[in-house]
């Protein structure tokens, strides 16, 4: 069994509970978060978030660069004025580099990308406030709050940076 049809089995379970239909568009609680899509994070457990609470940005390493389109799409059209940047310890983009990548494409998909920016980093802390400041300096987005914290994967604990 796939894991899609696993999931259509836990989706009516949650269909026969819901009763969040009447949600508006715009998250109620105007913020995004931009956060790793690391398996171990749940961001609506740990950050005490409900359906229709905030837009949550995900991708590999919660950069910034890469969640920019969402983040317009989020303060223009719907609404949210704070930004919240989350990576956290023990992340795969700790573990490679963009040539280590690159070469593993070459050998395995036959296909050059050196055009194209994985966005590793090997500074935790630093890959935190580069991607703050990213926020706070780019013209197409909103001057508007921008925090940014590390994830303990070992505590759940959220760790202010910046
Ligand atoms: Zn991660």
């Amino acid at each position: 069994m796939t894991v899609a049809k696993e999931f259509e089995k836990s989706n009516q379970k949650y269909v026969d509970q819901f009763a969040k239909g009447d949600l508006a568009l715009p998250p109620s609680r105007k913020v995004a978060v931009v956060i790793c899509m690391d398996a171990r994070i749940d961001p609506a457990k740990a950050l005490g978030l409900e359906e229709g609470d905030a837009h949550v940005i995900r991708n590999a390493g919660g950069r910034a660069t890469d969640a920019l389109r969402s983040v317009i799409i989020s303060q223009r059209l719907l609404g949210t004025r704070e930004i919240v940047v989350i990576h956290h310890t023990d992340c795969g983009m700790l573990t490679f580099t963009d040539e280590s990548l690159r070469k593993q494409l070459v050998s395995e998909a036959d296909e050059n990308v050196d055009h194209f920016a994985f966005l590793p980093f090997n500074d935790l802390e630093k890959s935190v406030v580069d991607d703050v400041k990213f926020f706070k300096k780019n013209s197409l987005v909103l001057d508007v709050p921008v925090s940014g914290y590390v994830y303990d994967v070992k505590t759940g604990a959220i760790n202010k940076v910046i």
